[in-house]
C-alpha cells in the first residue's frame, strides 16, 4: 500500500489549524497577577524600589478596571476592519472615552497615599491630578501614536497603566476565534501596538506555543518559535541569550533559563522570550521590566531592544 507523505508546507498547515491563534486578556486576574508578580520580583532585586512602585500602578488598574466600561465598535465596524485587515480598536485612531482620565487620577491617588513616596513621584502625581484635560489627551495622542521625540518619560508610566486600563475593557470582550490577524504578524490583531515581550506557554491547549503580548491590550497572539518577530527572519540568524548563560562556564550547555533574548542577525534586534514552563508566573510586562540587567547585558553585545517596555520609557533623545 502506497504511503501517503505530506508535503512540509501541508504539514504547516495541519498544525497551524488546531492552534489556538489569540489569547484574550482575562480582565478579572490580569492586572492582579501582574502586581503580585511585580511585588515578588522586586525582592532581592537592585531596582525593587522600581518594581515595588509599579506594583502599586497594577494594583490600582487592578481596581480601576473593574467598574470601566467602554463601548465596543459595533458589529459593521468589526467587519470593516477586517476585511481591510486592520485593527479593530486601533490604539492611534480608537476614540477614548473620557473615564482614561479618571482612571489615572485612581491610579494617581493610589501611588500619593503611599507612604516614603520619593519626591520625584510624588511631584510626578501631584503635575498629573491637576493637569488639564487637553494636555493629557495631547500625550495620549503622542503615546499611543508613538512620536517618540515628543514623549515626556517621566509621565509615560502613568498614563500607559490608564490607557491599558481602557484597552484592555475593550480587548478582554473580544472572542479569540473571531479575532482576525493582520497582515503584519508582529502588530497586535486588535489594536495594532507591538508587542513587549512574548511567552512560551506550558498549558494545554497553548502548550509549547511562544505568543506575543500586546503592550496595550494584553491581547496576546501566536507566532512560530525561533522567528524574529520584528523582521521575520528565521533559522540561523535567530539566537537565545541569558545572564544564566553569560556567567555559565561551559558555553555549549542547553540553556534553562526561564528569561532569555531572542536575538536577530538581520535586523540587530531582540525581544524577550519567557518560558511558562521554567517559571509558571512569568508575566511579559513585570518580567520584561525585572530583567533589565539582561537589556544591558544585549547592549553590550551590540542588539536594539525592538519595542519598549509600557512601564519604562527612554527619555527623548534631542
Ligand atoms: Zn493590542
Ligand atoms: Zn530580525
Amino acid at each position: 500500500m502506497a504511503q501517503r507523505i505530506l508535503e512540509p508546507g501541508q504539514i504547516e498547515t495541519l498544525a497551524q489549524r488546531s492552534i489556538p491563534r489569540v489569547r484574550i486578556p482575562d480582565r478579572a486576574q490580569l492586572f492582579a497577577q501582574r502586581g503580585a508578580r511585580l511585588r515578588a520580583l522586586a525582592q532581592g532585586s537592585s531596582i525593587g524600589d522600581y518594581l515595588s512602585l509599579c506594583a502599586i500602578l497594577a494594583d490600582a488598574q487592578h481596581a480601576a478596571l473593574a467598574d470601566f466600561s467602554a463601548d465596543l465598535p459595533s458589529a459593521a465596524q468589526i467587519e470593516t476592519a477586517q476585511t481591510h485587515r486592520m485593527p479593530p480598536i486601533p490604539a492611534a485612531s480608537w476614540p477614548r472615552t473620557p473615564q482614561w482620565r479618571a482612571t489615572l487620577q485612581a491610579i494617581c491617588i493610589a501611588v500619593a497615599l503611599q507612604p516614603r513616596l520619593p519626591d520625584e513621584v510624588a511631584r510626578l502625581v501631584t503635575h498629573l491630578r491637576a493637569a488639564a484635560p487637553d494636555e493629557l489627551e495631547t500625550q495620549a495622542d503622542i503615546l499611543l501614536g508613538t512620536r517618540a521625540s515628543e514623549i515626556d518619560a517621566a509621565v509615560a508610566p502613568f498614563l500607559m497603566a490608564a490607557l491599558q486600563v481602557h484597552w484592555v475593557a475593550l480587548s478582554s470582550r473580544f472572542v479569540a476565534d473571531a479575532v482576525q490577524p493582520l497582515d503584519v504578524p508582529g502588530l497586535c490583531p486588535l489594536c495594532g501596538s507591538l508587542p513587549v515581550a512574548s511567552i512560551v506557554y506550558a498549558k494545554t491547549p497553548y502548550q509549547g506555543y511562544r505568543y506575543l503580548h500586546c503592550a496595550l491590550c494584553a491581547c496576546e497572539w501566536h507566532m512560530v518559535r525561533v522567528q524574529c518577530s520584528q523582521c521575520g527572519a528565521v533559522g540561523k540568524d535567530i539566537a537565545y541569550h541569558s545572564l544564566a548563560s553569560a556567567s555559565a562556564a561551559d558555553a555549549a550547555a542547553p540553556d534553562s533559563a526561564a528569561v532569555r533574548a531572542e536575538t536577530c542577525e538581520q535586523c540587530h534586534s531582540y525581544r524577550k522570550i519567557f518560558y511558562q514552563e521554567k517559571d509558571p508566573a512569568v508575566d511579559a510586562v513585570a518580567d520584561d521590566l525585572a530583567s533589565l540587567a539582561l537589556d544591558l547585558l544585549l547592549g553590550e553585545r551590540g542588539y536594539a531592544r525592538a519595542s519598549g517596555n509600557p512601564f519604562l520609557w527612554q527619555a527623548a533623545e534631542r
